[in-house]
């Protein structure tokens, strides 16, 4: 038998369960036992490998795995040769650099000059480096926030989804250097065989969640009325009904749009409508 094409994803942490679920939408069959650090993915060439996040890019880069499911944000800090081949939708946040309240500091050129404190020290380096400013960086896993007030820091930059705890620890933010999301890193170039496969499926679960499918029933004198206010990516399917005059209209909505289109269908006659989830698309 050949050897499984691994995929690394997070042991533990804010992307563990998303990435999972993922994975299962897009049909990978698997058991995780409570200490289990690798399973095998029924009926396919897969092994699912469980590791810490920080560490899924050097372990793609390195070969070890051959895809991974990680945040872009440790990506760009970990400086390695993979492809990131799909951005998934779940674990966003971003990498914002913030001042005490107090400070007077109101842009990153501002910031010339101070030791800022970081869970991301590569990635500000690089980041300052390039915009010709001189700080430097103070290293730190975890508690950046607090730095300031410890006097270890005169900024901070540090990965924030809500920007609440900041704001609990007297920070004020003035730039965001990255927007980060999950990712589908994969060190295979060509994107062959199963990787080329599972890589389109990760991506159909991803398109789907973003789309609702739309079903109704209309007069027939209403289809132009409903094809302008769905602002879908083609004409909508229409199919007859037995009922001489009408129809019944089938399209696919943004998930965003449809509080929005549904009053206007309405309005145009629709009735019946039924609003679905999708498991898959491929648009
Ligand atoms: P973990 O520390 O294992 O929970 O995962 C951290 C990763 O989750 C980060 O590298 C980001 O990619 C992602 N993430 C999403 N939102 C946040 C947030 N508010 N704070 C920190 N990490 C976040």
């Amino acid at each position: 038998m050949s050897d499984p094409v691994r995929i690394a994803v997070p042991t533990k942490g804010r992307l563990q369960d998303p990435s999972a679920l993922l994975l299962k939408q897009a049909g990978l069959r698997f058991e995780r036992g409570e200490r289990s650090l690798s399973v095998p993915v029924a009926d396919t060439p897969f092994e699912l490998l469980f590791v810490r996040t920080e560490d899924i890019p050097e372990l793609v880069a390195d070969g070890v795995a051959t895809l991974g499911i990680t945040g872009l944000d440790v990506v760009e800090e970990a400086a390695v040769a993979v492809d990131v081949s799909a951005f998934l939708g779940f674990g966003r946040c971003r990498l914002v650099a913030a001042v005490p309240e107090g400070d007077s500091a109101g842009t990153l050129a501002d910031l010339e000059g101070y030791r800022i404190a970081t869970s991301h020290p590569l990635v500000v380096g690089r980041f300052f480096e390039n915009k010709g400013l001189s700080i430097t960086t103070v290293p730190l896993r975890g508690s950046v926030e607090v730095a300031p007030r410890l006097d270890v820091a005169g900024a901070v930059v540090d990965l924030v989804s809500t920007g609440s705890t900041m704001k609990f620890n007297g920070l004020r933010p003035i730039a965001t250097l990255l927007e980060s999301e999950a990712v589908l890193v994969t060190n295979d170039r060509d994107r062959n065989g199963v990787v080329r496969t599972l890589t389109t499926m990760i991506r159909a679960v991803v398109t789907a969640r973003r789309k609702r499918y739309v079903m109704m029933n209309a007069p027939s004198a209403a289809v132009d009325a409903i094809a302008g206010i769905i602002p879908g990516i083609e004409a909508p399917t229409v199919i007859p009904l037995a009922q001489a005059g009408m129809v019944a209209v089938h399209s696919v909505v943004d998930t965003g749009e449809v509080w929005r289109v549904l009053p206007k269908l309405e309005e145009a006659g629709a009735t019946g409508i039924l609003v679905l989830p999708i498991e898959q698309m491929i648009a």
